[in-house]
């Protein structure tokens, strides 16, 4: 791979200005990109390129390999957790939740993460370093092939969820946005795609300026900076107050609704006066709230609130008029909570060494 070029990040004007320098007709940046979304895994395959061509892309390009290294399934079928291995050793986690609505799929957007927040696992570590588009596309082409060997529906929806801050790697991300939606591959409506941020201010006021009707969650988790300091290291960089204000200018941009992200830590933030402040701040305001409840990860000390609790916090939202849902859970059994597959596979190796 050494001086190759990653075909599979490059966005469709690159593929064409790549098929032009090589002197061929445009038409053929199509068909290359169709069979790289249809995931192919060499250049071989793409038996309708005359066989010339396919030697000269294989000679300056390659195609991302992502290797399933484990693949679980929850006892009640809801969720698949894929744990794929990166060409440089690293690993990453997909997961897929299956709705009536069809087949979500929770991607990772980097190796690790270095926002810090407490309750999350994928964290721990730190960051490693920023995935590129291709290989964030590379998990969608893989989900997808595994989904239709066993004769299921293709993913319908994604959400950037899975581990690392996508905003923290703003180029990359809005780049595989672009390539997801392109109607040669996926083809997939910007209205399906969900993108999470921990809230880093500036980098949602560029999301705005794209104008791509995605819908943009921000995970929230107090309703005061105070509260959210203790959890949340980026609290400290970006207050409650300019997350608001960017997201009533995302609202404004692109018409979308936003999402904020509540779980709920017992005797942390899921008082009764924790609601009512939140509703207090959120009345009025265009978004939805969604609640979810903590998956508790090993070795960091917070517990879930009690469902009563969890019941108690969404009726005071409501009987504020906010919208509110509850998350539901899919996959407790096969380590849910993002990162905590891939912790448990680097302890191992540890282990190993
Ligand atoms: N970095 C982005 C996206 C990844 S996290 C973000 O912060 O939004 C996806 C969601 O899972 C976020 O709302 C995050 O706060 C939440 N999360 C992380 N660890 C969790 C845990 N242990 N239990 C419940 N939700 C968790």
């Amino acid at each position: 791979m050494e001086g190759k070029q990653d075909i599979l990040s490059l966005s469709s004007e690159e593929v064409q200005q790549a098929v032009q320098a090589l002197g061929q007709p445009h038409y053929r940046a199509q068909q290359i990109l169709q069979w790289l979304h249809r995931g192919v895994k060499s250049f071989d395959e793409m038996t309708d390129l005359p066989k010339a061509l396919r030697e000269l892309l294989a000679e300056r390009f390659y195609i991302v390999n992502l290797r399933m290294l484990d693949k679980r399934t929850s006892r009640a079928g809801d969720a698949t957790k894929y744990l794929f291995l990166l060409e440089d050793g690293n690993t990453i986690e997909s997961v897929v939740m299956r709705y009536n609505y069809g087949n979500s799929l929770c991607l990772s957007t980097q190796v690790g993460c270095r926002m810090g927040c407490k309750f999350c696992a994928s964290t721990i570590g730190g960051l490693v370093r920023n995935l590129s588009a291709g290989e964030m596309l590379a998990q969608v082409i893989e989900v997808n092939s595994d989904l239709e060997n066993s004769g299921e529906r293709r993913v319908g929806n994604i959400v950037l969820m899975g581990i690392g801050e996508p905003l923290d790697n703003y180029d990359n991300t809005v780049k595989f946005i672009k390539m997801v939606h392109y109607p040669q591959g996926l083809n997939m409506s910007y209205r399906r795609i969900t993108l999470s941020t921990c809230g880093l201010v500036p980098k949602m006021m560029d999301l705005a300026e794209e104008g791509l009707p995605i819908t943009l969650s921000v995970s929230l988790h107090a309703p005061n900076d105070e509260l959210r300091k203790l959890i949340m290291p980026v609290a400290s960089a970006y207050s409650i107050d300019e997350i608001f204000k960017a997201s009533r200018y995302y609202f404004k941009k692109t018409g979308r609704r936003v999402t904020f992200e509540y779980a709920l830590i017992s005797d942390l933030n899921d008082r009764e006066r924790d609601a009512i402040e939140l509703a207090r701040k959120l009345r009025g305001f265009p978004c939805h709230v969604n609640i979810i409840p903590l998956n508790v990860v090993r070795g960091v000390g917070y517990k879930r609130s009690s469902p009563a609790v969890v019941e108690r916090f969404v009726s005071v939202l409501k009987s504020q008029g906010i919208a509110v849902t509850k998350r539901r859970e899919l996959g407790l059994d096969i380590e849910g909570a993002c990162g905590q597959l891939r912790r448990s596979y680097i302890k191992q190796a540890e282990v190993e060494r």
